[in-house]
């Protein structure tokens, strides 16, 4: 059976698709095969999880493992399997009266394959998923089991390492107390108002703007009641929407400011229901330094005429520093400027490219898991502890063969 990714976009090129039921079967298949990948969800637009290259390798898929998750009430912290998704794992903690600090558009995804490629929501004070792992186990090249946890000097590389330390099979993160959120849409937000872009950002627990550089809608999340009338502007939706206009909202979490938990307001998408635009869509994302927002921003809407016909939406979000290695946010509050393009990647290409050609000036960094040309350059301490922890290459694909190279 032909293996692709969530959108289709991507054919997995592996020899072999492994499910292994237990760590000692995960631990004999990698150390007895010469190459090897670890996929979670298959999310990714790109190829980043796919055991492509020559030679081409496996993949191992840990749906079949056990899927027991552990609450440490004293320390506020879970540790979960590898591959469960966050629509399994957040009501576990919900109603264990914890909650995650955030979580991103789409609960579909696993942990792993999320944190592994830096994959964030949005919220001035909220850095990526992969900021609240605190500890996590891998099976390395031999088959033996590296538990690294903060505070370990090869920790901040460990977390978002694109599989190319080894298969991640349970993960710990860290917890906050349950909480409420309401959700809002606010329509008509004008361009002139991007110069209050930090404050419009910061009035809220997570705030994005949604746009095709011309009209632009707010989605608010927000611990109180939004009071304000005219909210920047802005007149509130008469009704629950969709980020991307011409869809239906009823696989849309609840709006309208009604209060409700935090896994059922944080995710733009519920988990029931196929996200976005069902996978008839490519996405590609750039995150740049936050104090080059606004300036950034207005580049973007000078060149929406061009952006607009491959298009379904642009999504602007923001993202705290982290100390990860490899994190699109590492040492630096972020601004994400993210498109949902049409499926169709000769039309999208040279737009991509164009926008990438238009933010250049501000030193974007790629989303790993979705589609970019420009390659950013790999920190040096990653290169070494890929080449201490799987010398031969056995996780490697060509995708991490590019990054890598010298
Ligand atoms: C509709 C949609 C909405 C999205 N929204 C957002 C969003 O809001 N914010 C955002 O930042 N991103 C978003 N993404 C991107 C998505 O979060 C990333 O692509 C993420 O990596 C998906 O997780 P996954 O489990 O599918 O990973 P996969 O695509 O399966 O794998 C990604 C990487 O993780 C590695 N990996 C997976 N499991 C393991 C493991 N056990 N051990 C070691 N490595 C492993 C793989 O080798 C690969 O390198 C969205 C994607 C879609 C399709």
């Amino acid at each position: 059976m032909t293996l692709t990714n969530w959108a289709g976009n991507t054919t997995f090129r592996a020899r072999d698709v492994h499910h292994p039921t237990s760590l000692a079967e995960l631990q004999r298949l990698v150390a007895a095969r010469d190459r090897v990948r670890a996929l979670g969800s298959g999310h990714s637009f790109n190829d980043v999880a796919d055991a492509f290259g020559d030679p081409a390798g496996d993949l191992v898929v840990l749906d079949r493992m056990p899927d027991a998750v552990e609450i440490d009430r004293v320390r506020a912290q879970v540790r979960v399997p590898a591959r469960m998704t966050y629509a399994r794992l957040a009501p576990l903690l919900h109603e264990a009266g914890f909650a995650l600090a955030n979580m991103a558009s789409l609960p579909h995804i696993s942990v792993a394959g999320s944190v592994a490629t830096g994959t964030h929501g949005s919220g001035v004070a909220q850095p990526g998923l992969s900021a609240a792992v605190s500890a996590l186990d891998l099976v390395t090249a031999d088959g033996s089991l590296l538990s690294l946890a903060r505070g370990d000097a090869d920790f901040p590389g460990a977390v978002v390492a694109l599989g190319a330390l080894g298969v991640v099979t349970t993960l710990t993160l860290d917890l906050v107390p349950a909480f409420e959120l309401r959700q809002y849409v606010r329509e008509g937000l004008s361009t002139d108002a991007l110069a209050d872009f930090e404050a419009i950002m910061s009035d809220g627990y997570s705030v994005s703007l949604f746009t095709d550089w011309r009209d632009t809608r707010v989605w608010l999340k927000r611990t109180d009641e939004l009071t304000s009338p005219d909210w920047y502007g802005t007149t509130p939706a008469p009704a629950p929407r969709h980020p991307l206009p011409a869809m239906p909202a009823d696989s849309c979490t609840v709006q309208l400011g009604v209060p409700g938990p935090w896994h059922e307001r944080l995710p733009h998408f519920r988990p029931d229901f196929q996200p976005s635009s069902a996978g008839n869509e490519l996405q590609s994302e750039l995150l740049l330094p936050r104090e080059h927002a606004v300036k950034a921003l207005r580049e973007l809407y000078a060149v929406g005429e061009r952006i607009r016909p491959v298009l379904h939406i642009s999504e602007v979000r923001t993202v705290a520093a982290d100390d990860l290695w490899l994190s699109p946010f590492h040492g630096r509050d972020s601004v994400a400027v993210h498109f949902t393009w049409i499926k169709d990647p000769a039309a999208v290409r040279p737009v991509l490219e164009l926008v990438e050609e238009t933010l250049a000036p501000f030193d974007p960094r790629p989303h790993w898991g979705k589609l970019f040309t420009r390659w950013p350059s790999c920190p040096d301490r990653f290169r070494s502890l890929v080449g201490r922890l799987d010398p031969a290459g056995k996780f490697a694909n060509d995708f991490t063969r590019i990054l890598l190279r010298e």
